[in-house]
């Protein structure tokens, strides 16, 4: 049984009062929901109209944390969706909470969803009534407005919605164009956050240094869907800074995708450290960590650092688009103060054109950041995450295939062969990835297999039975997809013309030596 969590600074607002209700859902733990800022940012968002009153729910709380109500008692019931093996827990939520998980099914409440897998919207599209595409915050008044102006008949609320830009209705169909927030500094941002004792960042001020990342690797949906990076200011940081620790905030997590590239990045560090916080650090380019850095780290007393190389071998890193040195990432390795006790790597296996020469190349690099990080210590530890290849919508590689599931294991099989005191290795398992990957590229009969999964009982091997009706979406996954084909994500139009993905997804096939 789920205890109610035991919490501080959540919204309670008198449902009675207010015109409309919005049930906010994270459809998974409740760790990661008090974890996610994207999430915690829209609750207070939404709660910072007068009109609107926002409770929480989670998948094992599918009652308001606030008032402990049902999730049918309110006008509006949102997912956030940050990953794709959720969405049959959004379904699950929803026929608990005693709707029916179809829209067509259901007449209130609306059910809507946003987050970053909202840019492939279809797995999800018979059962969810809108989308938010793109920044919330970009989308929230309209969207707002429209909630409170169609409180009756579902449908011309629902082509309201249609109208506005960033919102894709299934029912009505309609292209949309993915918007994001242009200027950090002007738009909202929660002080305080919702302080718990549970989930990675409890007690923590999460601060939001930038959103999007420019590099645009190969891969990463969110170097497509949010680029260009946008910076708050050293100024806002400052006052953000300042305003938490009025709230009694002693740790802040700084949350980025690109930290370093933030011109004030470390200066800001330096400013928290200066307000007395305790900091936590996103993961790190290897090629941008200076000495002012390394210094701030020992300064902190920094016990994590965290790095996505995500390949040793040159080849891979031109097909990946993602070209750090590993010269770069051993200096660092080699270079941490004695206070960082925990060195994280992300690695990727079945990139396109991988060969077992690669494999041993990332074994062979895995062995000498050990070596180099465990001389500054013999109790450090160095903790792996290897995870498969899964081809991303909008991004140039989603042209390619998920890797095939039986060289998979062999290449996995061979990182197992690491064993060294202090190495922890992690994988994502490659059945797991496959489905993930059926998710990511999913189109509407995708639609149909989470509900069958979901009707097995979220079996994991259902799955693989119910895989087999999808097939247009298998023969994406399985053969990859010609770019000359349309996608059923374009929909979404996210900006970065389709010539360009093609152009880079022809360029990493080239160094892949597929061409
Ligand atoms: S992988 Fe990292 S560096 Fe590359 S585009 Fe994504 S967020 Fe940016």
């Amino acid at each position: 049984m789920f205890k109610r969590p035991v919490e501080r600074f959540f919204v309670k607002k008198n449902l009675s009062r207010v015109s409309l209700r919005v049930a906010l859902v994270y459809p998974n733990l409740y760790r990661g929901a008090s974890s996610s800022l994207g999430y915690q940012l829209v609750y207070f968002l939404l709660n910072s109209y007068p009109e609107v009153a926002c409770e929480r729910a989670t998948l094992e709380w599918p009652l308001t944390i606030e008032s402990g109500l049902p999730l049918k008692r309110f006008d509006v019931v949102a997912f956030s969706l940050y990953y794709e093996l959720d969405y049959v827990n959004v379904l699950r939520i929803i026929r608990e909470s005693g709707l029916n998980p179809r829209r067509s099914g259901r007449d209130r409440p609306l059910v809507i969803a946003g987050g970053p897998c909202t840019a492939n919207p279809y797995p999800l599209s018979e059962y969810v009534d809108a989308f938010v595409v793109g920044c919330f915050e970009a989308v929230a008044d309209r969207l707002v407005e429209t909630l409170l102006s169609h409180s009756g008949e579902k449908r011309p609320c629902l082509e309201s919605l249609a109208s506005t830009p960033g919102v894709f209705v299934p029912e009505v169909g309609n292209p949309t164009v993915l918007q994001r927030v242009a200027n950090l500094d002007s738009s909202f941002y929660p002080v305080p956050q919702v302080l718990s004792q549970e989930g990675p960042f409890s007690s923590c001020f999460m601060l939001e240094l930038s959103r999007g990342c420019s590099w645009g690797c190969n891969f990463c949906l969110l170097g497509y869907t949010q680029r260009p990076r946008r910076d708050r200011s050293a100024r806002r940081l400052a006052e953000l800074l300042e305003e938490a620790k009025r709230y009694g905030y002693e740790k802040v997590a700084f949350i980025s995708s690109d930290f370093l590239g933030h011109p004030d990045a470390v200066r800001v560090v330096n400013m928290a450290l200066e307000m007395g916080y305790s900091i936590s650090l996103p993961s790190l380019r290897a090629d941008a960590v200076g000495d002012e850095l390394i210094s701030t780290l020992e300064r902190g007393r920094v016990r994590t650092v965290t790095v996505a190389p995500e390949t040793a071998s040159k080849k891979l890193k031109r097909v990946l688009g993602k070209e750090i040195k590993n010269e770069a990432l051993l200096n660092l390795a080699g270079s941490l103060p004695k206070t960082v006790s925990t060195l994280k790597l992300y690695f990727m296996v079945g990139v396109p054109g991988e060969t077992k020469e690669d494999v041993k190349q990332n074994l062979e690099l895995i062995s000498r950041v050990y070596r180099a990080f465990k001389k500054g210590g013999a109790g450090r530890r160095v903790v792996v995450s290897i995870n498969p290849f899964i081809p991303k919508p909008h991004t140039p590689l989603q042209y390619c295939p998920f890797p095939n599931l039986e060289r998979l294991r062999g290449v996995l099989n061979a990182f197992r062969e690491l064993r060294a005191p202090g190495l922890t290795l992690r994988f994502l398992h490659p059945k797991r990835a496959f489905i993930q990957a059926f998710l990511s590229l999913g189109g509407l009969d995708a639609a149909e297999v989470l509900a069958r999964v979901f009707e097995s009982g979220l079996n994991p091997s259902a799955w693989f039975k119910a895989i087999g009706s999808a097939l247009e979406t298998v023969k994406r996954v399985r053969e990859g997809c010609n770019p000359e084909e349309e996608l059923p994500w374009e929909i979404v139009e996210t900006g970065i013309p389709r010539e360009h993905l093609r152009l880079r997804f022809a360029r990493a096939m080239e160094a892949a030596g597929k061409r």
